[in-house]
């Protein structure tokens, strides 16, 4: 129980995800699985364990005194890590959900209610990332600030994320990978190799054995 819409998963051996109640409360069933998929994408990722292990850095630093000085550089590159471990868990959710969905559910998150969210062109949200990079080469102070800002966070700006999971989905990977999940649930099995192959396929692409 707690209203501020959040999630994570944590642990090592015995692995949990929590969802908060105003998360749950503020989401419709598709963003939710988008923050469930999300989440065991952290899992399949086998990112927990060091997600588990940043956290204790970055709290315990602080009463480490000088010490904790010194992991100061480990915990920018930490959460540096961290930030990518999110856009690749964007993606296993895009797999599951879809790209358009994801993004939903980044809007949801940056602006709440959907009597707010619901117009948002997700295309022009994305643009913002850009005028973000653009910065970058925009003179050496314009790039040290931008550097102070997003060396302290945990997640990307929501905007970077959109633009990241719609570029994601226009790939071929994409692509490959829904059309491959699609064989793997289609339940169709090769009766010479064994592997799950599409309803559509003519000829097993693993062992080329004629299906039909
Ligand atoms: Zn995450
Ligand atoms: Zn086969």
């Amino acid at each position: 129980m707690n209203p501020i819409p959040n999630a994570w998963t944590f642990g090592d051996t015995r692995i949990y995800i929590t969802i908060t109640s105003g998360l749950v409360e503020m989401m419709d069933n598709e963003e939710l699985d988008a923050i469930i998929a999300h989440e065991c994408g952290h899992i399949i990722c086998r990112h927990v364990l060091y997600h588990s292990i940043a956290r204790y850095i970055l709290s315990g630093a602080d009463s480490l005194g000088v010490l904790g000085t010194l992991a100061v550089p480990i915990q920018y590159a930490i959460l540096y890590w961290y930030r990518k471990s999110e856009l690749s868990c964007d993606r296993c959710s895009s797999i599951i959900t879809s790209p358009e969905i994801v993004s939903r559910a980044m809007a949801r998150l940056a602006g709440g209610p959907k009597e707010l969210t619901k117009d948002i062109n997700m295309q022009e949200w994305a643009l913002q990332a850009d005028k973000y990079d653009e910065i970058r080469t925009d003179g050496l102070w314009n790039k040290t600030l931008q550097l102070y800002v997003t060396m302290g966070l945990d997640h990307p700006f929501n905007a970077v994320r959109v633009r990241e999971i719609l570029k994601w989905g226009e790939s071929a990977q994409y692509l490959n990978l829904k059309e491959n999940l699609k064989s793997e649930t289609s339940g169709k099995k090769c009766n010479n190799c064994g592997r799950s192959v599409s309803p559509d396929w003519t000829f097993c692409k693993y062992c080329g054995n004629k299906l039909r």
